[in-house]
């Protein structure tokens, strides 16, 4: 590999060799992860390269190809694995510069991959009055590109699933790591090639997004002494066909008290809250609704002043995420796991195993159809052993785990690579040159892909 020598095929698309600049393009949110930290924190790549045109990013990855430098796409930097961050140093390829709306149609929306969602919104509910179906909370920095190819749902799953769905992403332009890089329109289920496995396998240079009618959304903080009927509560507003919201996510006690600094005086000592998203239309049925399960609307966005909306950050960014942002900022040795809790009682009967270790936080959502409780519960670290023990916990109770304290695709668990993903890396990427060590199924020729236990790699030589 010779950095100088890939420059120099670059001409004039833009490069920054600054380290400390580089070092800071190199990084994602992988430090809300201790293990990844410890693992991943002198990661680095050498140079950043930003393309602005699809004719550059070609050029970018026919050097890469040629002189055999690894090439790590890079959005906003928000994910949360350390998806990437380049293991094997190599080039940053950040697509920001890349952020154009190209096409708004009444239904659906096609962009560049580095256009930030927050923006395609403002610009689709301006011409058509819609909005992307889901997004993740890091709404207003995330990019299409980054989502699709790191993230997995977000506010709007409780209506529309996930990105795994079928039907969920429209197509993706994608270009190959080749001696003459190909561009490729992948629609229907080759989308799925490329939908979360983190750029191992292409470049996303444009998506296409169904839209859906956009809504001045209301948010709502709603209290109960007990988070169990608070996690009933919300799981009986996803199954009201008539009440259109797009985010409901009940929090335990003590997280909003503890950790939401800013609506903490709305919220009473002990109470956990259920923090919802409402269309304007369903906001009186939903009043109703709060009564009847006896719960407290404890703050409605639409009845605030002035002076509140500027102070109050929105509630999606409160949720998701943002949850554990909000705790990492109070107590940094907060961390978190991502779990599913197939019923209300599966939660409860891990809250009585492991009490205030697991401050639980729930995001409602639907899988196929059906309503499930998606955990990202925080969790008080004190050892990597503790952690695996809590996991084991979940598993032994029914209750998944998709461990976001991994970088690889396979062990993050969220999508299991297969014959097929793989395939389609050796086609697009023959030379392994993108985003390398994050596929075990490229790297070790006998990975079996159903073998469902838990792998650690430990083959990249500049994180061990
Ligand atoms: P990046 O972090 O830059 O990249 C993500 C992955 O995609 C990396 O593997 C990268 O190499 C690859 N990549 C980036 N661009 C391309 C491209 N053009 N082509 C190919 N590969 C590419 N995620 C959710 O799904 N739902 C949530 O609600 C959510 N909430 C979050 C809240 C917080 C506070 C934080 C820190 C993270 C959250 N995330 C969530 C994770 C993350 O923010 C999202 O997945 C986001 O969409 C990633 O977009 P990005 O532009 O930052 O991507």
């Amino acid at each position: 590999m010779s950095i100088s020598d890939f420059r120099a095929d670059l001409g004039d698309i833009p490069v920054e060799d600054h380290p400390r600049i580089v070092q800071q393009r190199s990084r994602d949110h992988y430090w809300y992860s201790p293990i990844l930290k410890a693992k991943l924190d002198h990661v680095t790549a050498e140079i950043v390269v930003s393309p602005r045109s699809n004719a550059e990013v070609k050029t970018v990855l026919a050097a890469a190809f040629r002189h055999g430098v690894a090439i790590t796409p890079r959005g906003a930097g928000t994910g949360n694995y350390g998806q990437a961050m380049p293991l094997s140093g190599g080039a940053m390829l950040n697509l920001m510069n890349m952020d154009k709306v190209l096409e708004i149609k009444p239904d659906r929306v096609r962009a560049q991959a580095g256009a930030v969602l927050e923006q395609m919104d403002h610009q689709t509910r301006e011409s058509v009055n819609g909005e992307l179906r889901f997004h993740p909370s890091t709404y207003r920095m995330a990019s299409i590109g980054g989502f699709i190819a790191g993230g997995s749902g977000g506010v709007g799953s409780i209506r529309w699933g996930g990105l795994r769905n079928i039907g969920s992403i429209l197509g993706v332009k994608v270009i190959t790591c080749e001696e003459n890089p190909r561009e490729l329109d992948l629609v229907g289920e080759d989308i799925l090639k490329v939908a979360h496995a983190y750029g191992t396998n292409g470049i996303i240079v444009e998506a296409e997004m169904p839209l859906t009618q956009a809504h001045d959304w209301v948010d709502m903080i709603v209290g109960f002494d007990d988070f169990i009927e608070a996690c009933r509560f919300g799981g009986a507003v996803a199954l009201q066909d008539g009440l259109l919201v797009k985010e409901v996510a009940p929090c335990a006690a003590p997280i909003p008290q503890d950790y939401f600094n800013r609506h903490k005086p709305y919220i009473r000592d002990g109470q956990s809250v259920v923090l919802l998203m409402v269309a304007p239309v369903a906001v009186d049925a939903m009043t109703l609704f709060v009564a009847h399960h006896k719960g407290e609307m404890l703050y409605r966005s639409d009845e605030a002043s002035a002076e509140e909306l500027k102070r109050l950050p929105p509630v999606y960014e409160l949720a998701w995420n943002h949850t554990t942002l909000r705790a990492l900022k109070v107590d940094p040795t907060i961390t978190y796991l991502q779990t599913r809790y197939p019923t209300v009682a599966h939660v409860e009967k891990i809250i009585s195993i492991l009490g205030d270790e697991l401050p639980m936080h729930i995001e409602v959502g639907r899988q196929d159809g059906v309503v499930m409780y998606g955990g990202l519960p925080l969790v008080r670290y004190t050892t990597e052993e503790r952690l695996n023990e809590i996991i084991r916990i979940h598993e032994e109770n029914g209750c998944a785990v998709f461990n976001p304290h991994r970088y690889t695709l396979e062990e993050g668990g969220m999508k299991r690579t297969d014959q097929k993903q793989l395939d389609f890396k050796r086609e697009a990427d023959p030379k392994g040159m993108l985003n390398p060590g994050k596929m075990i199924a490229w790297d070790d020729p006998n990975f079996d892909f159903n073998a469902g236990r838990v792998w650690l790699f430990d083959g990249l030589n500049p994180v061990n």
